[in-house]
């Protein structure tokens, strides 16, 4: 068999891990070395010549968007057996093996996923049934101990309260928020888990089953495992199952949400006959790039340690701009956009990265008067938008009326009547018999409601059980054209005139092709191949699980709506991967993990920004910020530009941040520091002269010289500071004697020069 299309485009040390015995393996290699690479030409190296099924392998990644690309490039070397390839992320994985084992794990069978919104709504409305004060008590701090001590695998049974009151109270709204959940039928992100490990310790029959299945786990990004996962991935490999797990210690950046880094150094030690691979060469970035990762990242010292060398070209310069502000950041990044388009560059090779969500606005701002086409990754999400989650809570409850977050979201919107002190009373009587919010409502309809109040929400329960009965046997599409319709909502959004509300119609008629889109596509290809491969375990060994029929049929359960809700949930944060075509991707650098542009942008590198304030006194989290500034570096391919700003409007006041150490930390044969203008001080003191270059006035085609006077109509005489850019979008920047500093664009600048 001729199987050099596996191994043709790749490097010694990279075919010695693909090509690997049946063993458990670990490739630990910087970024850009092609990790990812192996790991897909692994798997087809397992299903092509070690003779594995497809069905066999179990592929983690760390995002539904690296998933579906790792798919598609398995698919170009497989072609169609790809698609008994069990991928997904953890969260994905856990919820369909939920799906399967519902009953054993104590779910109802239309459990529905809750996202971090969801969760922290009902955190709070539980922190107000509990009376506890929002000022002590903050919902954000209770959400992350409940998702923190889930992530390191506790209940609340297991937490030692001691005779601390405080953890004794967080334990408290723990224990009332998972008995909420359990009635609701709601799973959020770290329960799926948690309840997915605690089928595999629970069930033996279970867990033996996934084990026979899952012969090779393969792990993307394993540096940022947390406990949980890691303990997950044990059991599951805990027989036979072989473990090929590629990471980079040097881009471990979830710390902060309970990523464990030292993993990678357990692993070896947890697992017998572990190969140990290391790649060397990178293949992304330039020399210069290169170099100044390698440079900036030897500043941590808690580093397993390796060194990247690169035969690709030296490249450019890593260009550093000081902006005067937000607006002049912006605006260059834009200029240099423009540049890179002009030099038949694409859009799409540019991606703008920072590192807090808040900052794309002005950015995005920017761009748009630009009229330069952009896409925000992970901002405000498509299903995290109120009118889509809107939509999703009717479609929830039709699914399952036992959703108490959904009931809150749609039970008066758009308004019919139910007013604040009826929902009180449905609230009181779910909490005091410890029932749904639906079936309070339907307790209170029968008794102890006024007339008008009663009408009311009668209607509303019988608007959501005739809907299900409508929509019972509709398309999915038609089914939400039907609820969009029957609900109300449209009208309701129709009503709205303005641009926003448009946006909102815009945005429901997106999720309406969504749901015309859809298909099961993966999840259900799992389900047929575990079924048809459970099968012969029914018939073989596993009598027990025959006995008590609970395990391996075939699923009877079919429900496309709960499904196309559920990967609403999952995917929130990674929309529209193919659309991106010919736009600007901006995104935040936690999200630009395992991805690479040949254009990238690093903004607002400054002290309190990036390496973040919080970060500041602790060392941990500086080195962890650093890894963050490696992973930003290290996704250019040709060109990186970083960008900081001397003024900055943050939270409501101007603040003038410094440099980032990190620029500081980069090697400075590497940096083409671009300023605005010769007369302006150097604010970059660890920077040599020598490397301070007024660039932008090099190619000057303005026809004004820096320092050079001049006279404007209305700001009066001024003198030339700075100049950049070329035709029409050239500018210049003018310090008026009266008027202070400006930056005018030439076209319309109308100046005179004043000999
Ligand atoms: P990261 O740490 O950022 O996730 P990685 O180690 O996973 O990076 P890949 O994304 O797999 O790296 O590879 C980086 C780039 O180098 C990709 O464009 C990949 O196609 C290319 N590449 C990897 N190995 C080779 C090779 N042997 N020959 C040519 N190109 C390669
Ligand atoms: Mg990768």
């Amino acid at each position: 068999m001729d199987i050099s299309f596996i191994l043709n485009d790749l490097n010694d040390a990279q075919r010695d891990a693909v090509t690997a015995e049946d063993t458990h393996a670990l490739i630990l290699a910087g970024a850009g070395s092609g990790k990812t690479r192996v790991l897909v030409h692994r798997i087809a190296w397992l299903t092509q010549v070690m003779g594995f099924s497809p069905y066999n392998v179990l592929a983690v990644t760390f995002t539904n968007k690296a998933s579906n690309e790792m798919r598609g490039r398995i698919e170009s070397l497989i072609g169609q057996q790809a698609g008994g390839l069990t991928m997904g992320t953890f969260h994905g994985i856990a919820y369909r093996i939920l799906r399967q084992h519902y009953q054993e794990v104590g779910l109802p069978q239309s459990f529905q996923i809750l996202d971090s919104d969801d969760q922290k709504r009902v955190i709070k409305r539980l922190l107000k049934a509990m009376e506890l004060d929002e000022n002590q008590w903050p919902h954000k701090q209770i959400q992350a101990f409940i998702n923190g001590e889930k992530e390191e695998g506790r209940r609340p049974h297991h937490i030692d309260i001691g005779h601390n009151p405080f953890v004794g109270k967080m334990v408290q709204v723990y224990k009332a928020y998972e008995e909420l959940c359990q009635r609701s039928g709601l799973v959020d992100f770290a329960e799926l888990l948690l309840r997915a490990h605690e089928l595999w310790l629970k069930h033996p029959q279970v867990l033996a089953h996934y084990q026979a299945r899952y012969k090779h786990i393969l792990v993307d990004e394993f540096q940022d495992t947390n406990s949980l996962q890691y303990a997950w991935l044990r059991v599951l490999a805990g027989g036979s199952g072989k473990l090929f797990v590629v990471g980079d210690d040097d881009q471990s950046i979830y710390g902060w949400r309970g990523a464990k880094v030292e993993n990678i150094r357990q692993f070896d030690e947890d697992f017998a006959n572990v190969k140990m691979v290391k790649l060397e060469q990178n293949y992304r970035s330039t020399g210069t790039i290169l170099k100044a990762a390698n440079e900036l990242i030897a500043n941590n010292s808690t580093r397993m340690g390796k060194q990247l060398w690169s035969a690709g070209e030296e490249g450019d310069a890593i260009k550093v701009y000081e902006a005067f502000n937000e607006y002049d950041e912006a605006r260059y990044v834009c200029t240099q956009i423009e540049a890179w388009c002009e030099q038949s560059g694409a859009r799409s090779d540019a991606a703008v990265l920072y590192r807090s969500n808040a900052q794309s606005r002005v950015m995005e701002q920017a761009l748009m008067q630009a009229q330069i086409p952009y896409r925000v990754y992970g901002g405000l999400r498509f299903y995290d938008r109120a009118e889509i989650k809107d939509v999703l809570s009717y479609l929830r409850l039709l699914v399952n009326r036992e959703d108490d977050a959904a009931f809150e979201r749609a039970y008066n919107h758009p308004p019919r009547g139910i007013g604040q002190k009826t929902a009180d009373s449905i609230r009181e009587v779910a909490k005091h018999n410890q029932i749904p919010l639906w079936q309070a409502a339907k307790q209170l309809v029968e008794q102890g409601l006024t007339a008008r109040a009663k009408t009311s929400v009668a209607n509303f329960l019988a608007l959501i059980d005739n809907m299900a009965k409508e929509v019972e046997d509709l398309s999915l599409e038609d089914q939400m054209i039907k609820v969009v319709a029957q609900s109300g909502l449209q009208q309701h959004f129709e009503k709205d005139s303005s641009e926003q509300g448009q946006g909102r119609l815009e945005n429901i008629d997106e999720l309406i092709n969504a749901a015309g889109q859809f298909k099961m596509t993966q999840s259900q290809e799992t389900v047929e191949g575990m079924a048809s491969e459970a099968q012969v375990v029914v018939e073989g060994v596993d009598s027990q699980a025959q006995q008590d029929g609970t395990l391996l049929q075939k699923p009877e359960y079919d429900n496309p709506l709960a499904d196309f809700l559920a990967q609403a949930a999952l995917e929130a944060g990674e929309q529209q991967a193919d659309e991106w075509e010919s736009s600007v991707q901006l995104m935040t650098i936690h999200a630009a993990k395992g991805l690479e542009f040949p254009l990238v942008f690093m903004i607002g590198v400054e002290e309190g920004m990036f390496p973040s304030q919080r970060s500041q006194d602790d060392p941990l989290g500086l080195e962890e910020e650093r890894r963050l500034a490696y992973v930003g570096v290290t996704r250019a391919e040709k060109q990186l530009m970083i960008t900081f700003a001397n003024r900055r409007r943050l939270h409501g006041t101007e603040i003038y941040p410094t440099p980032s150490r990190f620029i500081k930390e980069l090697p400075q044969d590497c940096i083409d520091f671009v300023r605005l203008s010769g007369s302006v001080q150097p604010t970059m003191s660890g920077l040599s002269e020598s490397s301070v270059k007024t660039a932008l006035a090099d190619d000057n085609q303005t026809g004004f010289e820096i320092g050079e006077r001049v006279f404007h109509q209305k700001f009066g005489d001024g003198m030339v500071m700075g100049v950049e850019g070329s035709g029409e979008h050239a500018r210049v920047q003018i310090n008026f004697t009266h008027a202070g500093s400006k930056w005018l664009v030439m076209a319309y600048a109308n100046l005179e020069k004043k000999g």
